[in-house]
């Protein structure tokens, strides 16, 4: 047996057959079994058919075009095609090691890699790029008959656990975790938007823990344990056995009971506690915890697969406000950068999907400024959904007042028009995330132009602190108790009750009840977190009085580090009240 530790990100124990996933390079690697190998290599075989097809119709065109010189390029491609070393080679590897034809090519890719890199030749480096380059194309045949994750995992008969180099939201979204039980990753901490996702989905989960998907081969057994942060490999009986013994269900304690109305402190003051959710699915289970509406919803988990347009988008806004009704449901606006958007507009998500929950480009309410037409989309499905219960409209990644104000006029256009075609609009609270630095430090302006703000601190502390959530090697430095982040959280705060704004927090440390707690104390009111989060909220916070925790608040807000404010904070609470279930 081998044990490896990460971080435990989503609780419960299971164990199941290992399947591997390298995102990077998109492939997949799962074991075949003997019945399927002959098909396996059929798959094989027919990719080179189709790649060489595909390269003699490129030839043709560039000879009549360019002249044959130009077209000759790709007479290396077509000879590389028959080269013993390539096709037949990884037909041995799907053989000898009974895994799939994908996962062979990039094994015969990685060989010709290292190969090509011990020579210092230029000649020889250049046809690295056309190895790599038919490798891709050879890959991107292969799965013209599997197309999505979905469909090769559906393939999988035994229950299986995903170990993947990272495993990105849209990916997530798309498994049937029915049969995958559970996952682990080389990448990621806990705030990581798969952990998020885990969480949501009840799927024990244990991510950061560096080179896994190398180290577990393919049909391996696997434990998977969020609760204790470990993986076990080949598990002995005694560990095998307690975990079948603990069976699937593995929620906290206090989830099980959810309470119902708003939450309320010792000293009766009302925190209201509403849900993030990525699925419309998810109301139920928002409704079960006793939120009080949904403060988040991911919208851009609609786009897991593809593009959807303004019809289908305003069928599941209308359900999803008809189904809170009359509870608040805050819908974000696609918090997607443009290589997501060009994935999806392909018929194929799951080969260009090389989304990072980090990325700092043209993201957010900056990518749907530029791209008017998906952004108008959404907003007339948004605002013709409004009259069946209570929206409020969220942007993503603001940095500033310039976007919001263009981001309004185009609200406003896309309502006269909807007005003049005959429809019902009624007013609709418009808020701004405040995730990016910029933003914290310009709340006083944006408050003058909002209905509400939502604190996001999942992304306000990556980039306050500089660390890419989902990078393991600096993960350790995300720290939500840094003085800035509260300090940010204090400024935030002071903006929105100037101007009389409602202000909630929706990022992972809501879901915290220590923390939860210190926030209260620094004055917040409104939260949003993942539904199984919620009943432990409540239970703690009826435990605290608010003057207790504002005295708190002010001995932590004057500490220098992270870690003396984590102190004070345990130390505190331990005094004022045990946290129950919490540890
Ligand atoms: C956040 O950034 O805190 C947040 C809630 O949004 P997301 O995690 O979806 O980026
Ligand atoms: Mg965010």
């Amino acid at each position: 047996m081998q044990r490896l530790s990460g971080i435990g990100v989503s609780p419960g124990a299971v164990s199941g057959r290992a399947v591997i996933l390298i995102q990077r390079a998109q492939v997949l690697r799962y074991r075949i079994g003997a019945k399927r190998l002959d098909g396996e290599v059929a798959r094989l075989e027919a990719s080179r058919a189709r790649s060489r097809e595909q390269l003699n119709d490129i030839r043709e065109q560039l000879a009549s075009r360019r002249g044959a010189e130009v077209a000759s390029i790709f007479d290396a491609q077509l000879l590389m095609l028959d080269d013993p070393m390539l096709v037949p080679r990884a037909i041995e590897i799907v053989r000898g090691q009974r895994v799939n034809a994908d996962w062979a090519i990039q094994r015969v890719f990685d060989e010709f890699s290292a190969v090509f890199d011990e020579v210092a030749d230029p000649y020889l480096s250049e046809r690295k790029g056309d190895v790599a380059d038919l490798v891709g194309r050879l890959k991107m045949n292969l799965r013209a008959n599997a197309a999505t994750p979905r469909d090769v995992l559906q393939q999988i008969d035994e229950a299986s656990v995903l170990i993947a180099d990272e495993l990105t939201p849209s990916v997530a979204a798309q498994i049937d975790w029915t049969k995958v039980r559970g996952f682990a990753t080389d990448a990621g901490s806990r705030t990581y938007h798969t952990a998020i996702l885990a969480r949501s989905l009840e799927v024990p989960a244990v991510v950061g823990l560096h080179n896994a998907s190398a180290i577990i081969q393919p049909g391996q057994l696997v434990v998977i344990d969020g609760s204790s942060s470990e993986v076990f490999v080949e598990p002995t009986a005694d560990v095998l056995e307690r975990v079948n013994r603990q069976g699937h269900d593995h929620r906290p304690a206090a989830a099980a009971e959810p309470g119902q109305g708003p939450a309320t402190t010792a000293d009766g003051v009302r925190i209201r506690l509403d849900a993030n959710i990525e699925f419309p699915d998810d109301l139920a289970a928002a409704r079960y915890a006793g939120a009080e509406g949904i403060g988040l919803y991911r919208s851009e988990f609609l786009l897991a697969t593809s593009l959807v347009g303004e019809d289908e988008q305003y069928e599941v806004y209308k359900s999803m406000l008809a189904g809170m009704a009359p509870a608040a449901v805050t819908i974000r606006t696609f918090d997607v950068d443009e290589d997501q958007v060009a994935a999806r507009s392909t018929s194929d998500a799951w080969d260009a999907d090389r989304e990072r929950a980090s990325r700092q480009g043209l993201r957010g309410l900056r990518l749907s400024l530029t791209r008017p037409e998906l952004f108008e989309a959404q907003i007339r499905a948004l605002l013709r959904a409004a009259p069946h219960g209570q929206l409020r409209i969220m942007f993503p990644f603001v940095s500033g007042v310039e976007q919001l104000r263009e981001a309004r006029r185009m609200v406003a256009a896309v309502a006269a028009d909807l007005t003049r075609q005959g429809e019902r609009v009624p007013d609709v609270p418009v808020g701004v995330m405040i995730e990016i630095p910029a933003a914290a430090y310009t709340a006083d302006l944006l408050a003058r132009e909002v209905d509400f703000f939502t604190i996001g601190t999942n992304d306000l502390i990556q980039y306050c602190l500089a660390v890419d959530r989902a990078d393991e090697r600096v993960s350790g430095l995300y720290e939500p108790l840094h003085p800035a982040i509260l300090r940010m959280i204090v400024m935030v705060r002071r903006s929105a009750s100037r101007q009389r704004l409602p202000v909630s927090l929706c990022g992972e440390m809501a879901s915290d009840p220590a923390l939860l707690t210190l926030l209260v104390g620094i004055g917040l009111r409104e939260f949003s977190m993942t539904p199984g989060a919620i009943a432990m909220a409540r239970q703690v916070l009826a435990d605290v009085k608010t003057e207790d925790l504002r005295a708190m608040s002010r001995r932590i807000l004057r500490l220098s580090t992270a870690t003396e404010i984590e102190q004070e904070l345990t130390a505190s609470l331990s005094r004022l009240a045990p946290l129950r279930s919490s540890q």
